[in-house]
């Protein structure tokens, strides 16, 4: 077949995200339970973060301009964290600790590292400049603007700036509900012994895996055989129950593959067939309205064409806008000698080569081979009909971040 019959990766990703279905159902969750979903409206500031100026050493509160004067002063008060500060008199220190507000009339803090304490007060052994050792208020958020925007998925440091801002509860989107259909006659689960001419399912858990890590609640996980019928029968159940449908196997062209036909006859085909290695097989459409993307059924290409087109379509269907990712520039540690029309996926990681970091491939990149996806921590891009050398720069993306 002729390289045109062949989708360019990043065609198939703008049509992928242009046919999401972002969920649009949200849900109310507690602060400690939002790692990981995805902000269903903008979160401005209610109140200045931190609330007053406070101190951000241990130490001593005066006025800059009391110690040009005279450099022992007397300690009139004292300040601890939580308490609120009395009034503040001129002339003198208020003995105070890292996050104790500064009483009002205080305009720096002396580190008490330098400061002598004596019976008539403290000496202070160095100068001291206005607004020292001062965590100003609003230095992290202002009151009023927007602090997370609609969308934003939830990581740990935005649990603690809507903590910081006194949120208590969270509007989210609910989370994208997943069918997973992996279809095969040969395919056995695991735990049951094997008869002659079976596999096990692999892809199963590969895809449970991928979705808990990607924030996906699986809907329904079932193995279809292959027939056109039941292939049928089970997509339409399964778009009545799901956001969205993700198959493994059976969209080749042989006479025992279904996906690709049932969504032709029984909803719409937008996609078939990807410029990509691993991963050429690859079918997206809908039945019923729910979109349905096809993997191949090969175990390398089910986790590699997931990461690369399954991304950016679950990150638009969570309501996420779309992110391209920057990778990292680095020289391959491996060569690719024929130039291909289909862009290359290598599962591979980075080492150290002669002269610095390299990224290195596993030497065995068979699409049925997934240990070399264990070994791997990434994936290095073959751009299209080009041939790689050892130490040309090529692009490498971890897994961490094709699952961000
Ligand atoms: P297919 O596209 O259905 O012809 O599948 C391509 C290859 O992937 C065949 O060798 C299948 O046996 C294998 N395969 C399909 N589904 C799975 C699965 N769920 N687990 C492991 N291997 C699979
Ligand atoms: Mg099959």
């Amino acid at each position: 077949m002729a390289s045109s019959d062949l989708t360019p990766v990043d065609d198939a990703i703008s049509r992928l995200v242009t046919q999401a279905r972002p969920v649009t159902d949200t849900e109310t969750v507690a602060l400690e339970n939002s790692l990981d979903r995805v902000l269903a409206r903008d979160y401005s500031v209610p109140a200045d973060v931190p609330p007053a100026d406070n101190s951000a050493v241990d130490g001593y509160a005066v006025r800059a301009g009391d110690v040009a004067e005279a450099t022992v002063l007397p300690v009139s008060g004292r300040v601890a964290a939580g308490e609120a500060p009395g009034s503040f008199q001129p002339g003198t220190a208020v003995r105070i600790f890292t996050g104790s507000e500064i009483p009002a009339g205080a305009d720096s803090v002396v580190m008490q590292e330098r400061v002598t304490v004596t019976e008539d007060g403290i000496t202070i052994n160095a100068p001291v400049s206005e607004g020292q050792n001062i965590r100003r208020r609003g230095q992290d958020l202002t009151q009023g603007e927007l602090a997370l925007a609609k969308g934003t998925k939830v990581r740990p440091q935005e649990m603690g700036l809507l903590g910081s801002m006194g949120v208590a509860e969270i509007e989210v989107y609910k989370k994208l509900r997943v069918a997973i259909l992996t279809t095969g006659d040969e395919l056995v689960d695991p735990g049951q012994p094997l008869a002659p001419g079976q596999i096990y399912n692999s892809n199963r858990y590969t895809l449970l895996g991928l979705l808990a890590k990607a924030g996906c609640e699986v809907a329904l996980c079932e193995t279809l055989a292959d027939t056109r019928d039941g292939t049928r029968s089970t997509f339409e159940r399964a778009a009545a129950e799901a956001d969205l449908i993700i198959t493994s196997g059976g969209v080749s062209v042989g006479e025992e593959d279904h996906v690709r036909v049932v969504l032709e006859e029984a909803g719409s085909l937008s996609l078939w067939r990807m410029a990509m290695k691993p991963g050429k097989p690859l079918a997206f459409g809908s039945i019923e309205g729910t979109p349905v993307l096809g993997l191949p059924g090969n175990p390398a290409s089910v986790l590699v064409t997931f990461l690369v087109v399954g991304m950016p379509l679950i990150r638009a269907c969570q309501g996420r806008p779309s992110i391209s990712l920057p990778g990292e520039q680095m020289p391959a540690g491996f060569s690719v000698g024929n130039p291909s029309v289909r862009r290359e996926y290598v599962r591979a990681r980075k080492g150290i080569g002669e002269d610095g970091p390299v990224v290195n491939a596993y030497p065995n990149q068979s699409s049925g081979v997934l240990s070399a996806a264990c070994w791997a921590e990434g994936l290095a891009v073959v751009p299209e009909n080009t041939a790689v050398g050892i130490g040309d720069t090529i692009t490498y993306y971890s897994f961490a971040e094709l699952l961000e």
